[in-house]
Formats: structure tokens, C-alpha cells, sequence
């Protein structure tokens, strides 16, 4: 194992670092491109089932879209198509000869889905349509950072239709919720939950709500979004259904997705100088335990009370780790493990076994004890929660301290630039506002307040009455 550098002095370096120490994932051989390895994908599949439980939990349904469509039926959404269309891939050749007709690779479904819902939905019966895949996407990425920027990467995409704008907009603040559910909940990610400003929505929504999170870098990390495409889609597509009262009316519509940038949330959240700090949620081990003898003797002592240990844990559904491999010293197995970021490790020699007792030593706040066993045993899913605490009031108070209020422009110009941060200010609602802020601080607006709320005050740039509360921050 190398040395990382500190995560004050190189962010970047020790977040590329911790990828490839801690074995998370690496390039692909085509630019752009990544490989996840075992380590980064269980992290991946812990949040998808996460996930997926909630989605079924609220009437939702997995299905498979294919990864190719025609261009032209990319092209029907007008706006869609503009915002995407920098990053599409498109397929010319297939079998040895030119296409006829050349083939998008999905940046994401809404089109294809669209187009077939066109043929499912005609009667306000078939409603709602309550949709989810999981699936590759391919987006052309000129700059790569492994989980954060790739030019494919994995996810899920939500896709609904609805009878009604009031039920659609329910539907986007729904899938908010759960995204919000797994982000904090789960990941112990704190977020500020909100509306984008227009300039920032998804090409063709007419709302994007997102959770933004903030990294150790105080910079900010958008963990998902749920659009509310209002008829945008429908009417592109037409998607129409006869409603109870006989007429034709054009159905209304959502799309959510979160990926695996959240891999990238959790990394960039959490870690610390000596890696990764995972919450037990989705740490792919929860519990290591260390065994530590000389003797073949002590070895078989030390193994079978480890055995032990780890047959009692398994029954409470702790995902439990023996690392016996004789090749390694204790010391430089601690080390990988705190590099990995496995919530708790337990220290088990033959003194230990003597005095039936555990040393159990904890990730997150770094203290060590020794504990009766039948008592760490028994309580080794309090310990784990505890551990969790730890890890979201550590980055909710990082957070906190780095988000300041503020109410001229100067403010934030100076402060973005010496401090970083978030920057909470009043905003008109006007674009060029908020692109005068943008071109001077490289910042952006991270979200606006999901209910629009009168802020008693003035733009802090043009000095007009403001129109809502914008959180502002540089972002991956
Ligand atoms: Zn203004």
C-alpha cells in the first residue's frame, strides 16, 4: 500500500488514490471508460437494493429498455435533443457495412420509453404507468473522473406517466423522498433538497428537483434528480388517453435517476487521511475481524473463538470478514481495512481469548475497547448504528461550517474564492444574475427552495425584490 496524500493538502490526488488503493474501480481501456471492481460495485449493489426496495415499496415495476434507438426517434423533443445532443454516441456501422438508418446509444430512455408509451397508454385506465430500469448509459465525456464523470455509467431511470399534472408533480416529490431516504438515511449523506434554477434543469423537464450534498473539498455534488416533464414528452411522442369523460388529453410525466456517482458521494463525503469511512449500510464488510497469534498453537486457539465470533454475527445478518492470511502482519492488515473503510475491526490474540474478551476498534471515531464477547456479540448492531451517527453528524457539522449567509455580491465573490463553501444569498430569478455570479465565481446555483417562499429582501446582484433563497457552490 502507498501512502495517500492528506485529504487538506490534495483532494484530487487523494481521492484517485483512494480509488486505486482501496481497489474501487479503474480506467477503461477507451477513454473515458471505466472498470468497477468487486470492492466499488458491492458498495454500487448495497445502494441499488436500497433502492429498488423502495421503488417496489411505492408501486413501482422493473423493466428493460434496449441500449439502441434510431436518431430520429432521439430527435422528436426538441429541447431534449439540443441538450443532449453534444454527448450522444451514434452507431454507423454494424455487420461490416454502413447503416441505412444510424442508431443512438441511450444517454438516457425518456425517448425510447415515450415512443412505447405511445402505444401502451389509451385509456385513462392504463394510468398511471409506474416504470424503472436498471441500465448502462453512454454519455461523450471529454474529462473522466472515475464514479463522478464517465462516459458510461450505471444507474437507474424512473420513468412515469400520469393522468394528472397535480399527481405528476407528487410523483417527482415522491422519488425525491426515497432518493433523500437512501442519501441520508442510508449513505449518511447530508443534503439540501430543492428546485433547479431554469438555466440548470434536465432538457426537456419543466421542474428539477435534486439533493445536493457537500464534499470534504466543500465543493458540492448534485446525488440525483427527479424532473417533472409536465406534457413535454406526451405531446412529442403522443402519448394521448381518452379520460373519463370521453375526450383525448395528453399524459403527464416524470423521469428520475440516481447512478453511480453516488459510489463517488459516499467516497468524497466521508474519507479521511486514512481513507475511506464506510456506513455499515453499504460497506461490503461490516465487521473484520483480525486474528493475531504466533504459534500454530495460538493460531488454532485464536481461529476457532473467531469462528466463533463470526458464526454468531452472521446469524444477526452482520456481513463479517476473518482475515487470515498468513503472508500479512496485523499491523499492515489494520491499515487495509482502515483504507477500505470497514466500519469495525475487531483485534482477537490469544490473551484475548484467555480473558474472553474482543478488542473492538472503530473506523469512525477511532476508539478502541476491549469487550466481554457475549457483550460485543450482542451488541454489534447498536455499535454499528453508532458508528453511522458518528459518520453523519461528522459530515453534518462539516457541512454547517462551511455554508455561510450572505448578502452582497462582493461577499460571495471573496468568499468563494478564499473559503469555498455554500453560499446562501437572495436571487430575483433572473438568468442574467445568475450568470453574473457564475462568470465571476465560478459557482452555480446548487438549488432554490422546492416551495417557493417570499425571502423579504433584494437580489444580491441587481437589487431587485428577491424571489427566493439560491444555495450557491463550485461543483463536480
Ligand atoms: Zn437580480
Amino acid at each position: 500500500m502507498n501512502k495517500l496524500p492528506k485529504v487538506s493538502e490534495d483532494f484530487p490526488g487523494w481521492y484517485q488514490a483512494v480509488v486505486r488503493e482501496a481497489g474501487l474501480a479503474e480506467n477503461g481501456p477507451a477513454r473515458g471508460s471505466q472498470i468497477i471492481k468487486p470492492f466499488g460495485w458491492s458498495i454500487w449493489e448495497s445502494i441499488w437494493r436500497e433502492l429498488d426496495d423502495r421503488f417496489k415499496a411505492t408501486g413501482h415495476e422493473n423493466m428493460m429498455f434496449p441500449l439502441l434507438m434510431p436518431t430520429k426517434l432521439f430527435e422528436a423533443e426538441a429541447q431534449h435533443v439540443e441538450g443532449f445532443a453534444p454527448e450522444v454516441a451514434v452507431v454507423t456501422h454494424g455487420g461490416g457495412e454502413e447503416l441505412e438508418e444510424p442508431l443512438a446509444i441511450r444517454p438516457t430512455s425518456e425517448a425510447l420509453i415515450w415512443d412505447a408509451y405511445s402505444r401502451w397508454i389509451q385509456s385513462y385506465r392504463d394510468l398511471p404507468l409506474l416504470y424503472n430500469q436498471w441500465c448502462n448509459v453512454l454519455r461523450w465525456e471529454k474529462r473522466s473522473r472515475l464514479f463522478l464523470r464517465t462516459s458510461e455509467f450505471w444507474w437507474q431511470e424512473g420513468h412515469t406517466a400520469h393522468a394528472s399534472r397535480q399527481e405528476a408533480w407528487e410523483e417527482t416529490l415522491r422519488m425525491l423522498e426515497v432518493y433523500r431516504e437512501v442519501i441520508e438515511d442510508v449513505c449518511a449523506i447530508p443534503v439540501y433538497r430543492g428546485r433547479k434554477s431554469p438555466s440548470e434543469r434536465f432538457a426537456g423537464a419543466d421542474e428539477t428537483t435534486t439533493l445536493e450534498g457537500m464534499m470534504r473539498d466543500t465543493k458540492a455534488l448534485q446525488c440525483c434528480t427527479s424532473h417533472f416533464l409536465g406534457q413535454n414528452f406526451s405531446k412529442a411522442y403522443n402519448v394521448q388517453y381518452l379520460n373519463p369523460d370521453g375526450e383525448q388529453e395528453y399524459a403527464w410525466g416524470t423521469s428520475w435517476g440516481l447512478s453511480t456517482r453516488s459510489v463517488g458521494a459516499v467516497i468524497m463525503t466521508h474519507g479521511d487521511d486514512k481513507g475511506l469511512r464506510l456506513p455499515y449500510q453499504v460497506a461490503p464488510t461490516q465487521v473484520v475481524i483480525v486474528p493475531i497469534y504466533r504459534s500454530d498453537d495460538e493460531r488454532s486457539t485464536v481461529m476457532e473463538r473467531a469462528d466463533n465470533v463470526r458464526n454468531a454475527l452472521v446469524k444477526d445478518g452482520i456481513r463479517v470478514k476473518i482475515d487470515d492470511r498468513d503472508q500479512f502482519r496485523p499491523g499492515y492488515k489494520f491499515a487495509e481495512w482502515e483504507l477500505k473503510g470497514i466500519p469495525i475491526r475487531i483485534e482477537l490474540g490469544p490473551r484475548d481469548v484467555g480473558n474472553d474478551e474482543l478488542i473492538v476498534a472503530d473506523r469512525v471515531t477511532s476508539e478502541k475497547s476491549a469487550v466481554s464477547t457475549s457483550v460485543a456479540v450482542s451488541g454489534m448492531a447498536d455499535v454499528l448504528k453508532s458508528s453511522w451517527q458518528a459518520l453523519y453528524d461528522d459530515a453534518t457539522r462539516f457541512r454547517d461550517s462551511n455554508t455561510y449567509d450572505f448578502s452582497t455580491f462582493e461577499e460571495i465573490a471573496e468568499g468563494i474564492e478564499s473559503k469555498g463553501g455554500f453560499w446562501r444569498g437572495i436571487w430575483c430569478g433572473d438568468e442574467t444574475c445568475e450568470t453574473k455570479v457564475t462568470e465571476a465565481t465560478k459557482a452555480t446555483i446548487r438549488t432554490v427552495p422546492l416551495d417557493k417562499e417570499d425571502p423579504h429582501g433584494s437580489c444580491i446582484v441587481c437589487g431587485k425584490a428577491g424571489e427566493e433563497t439560491a444555495i450557491w457552490g463550485r461543483a463536480y
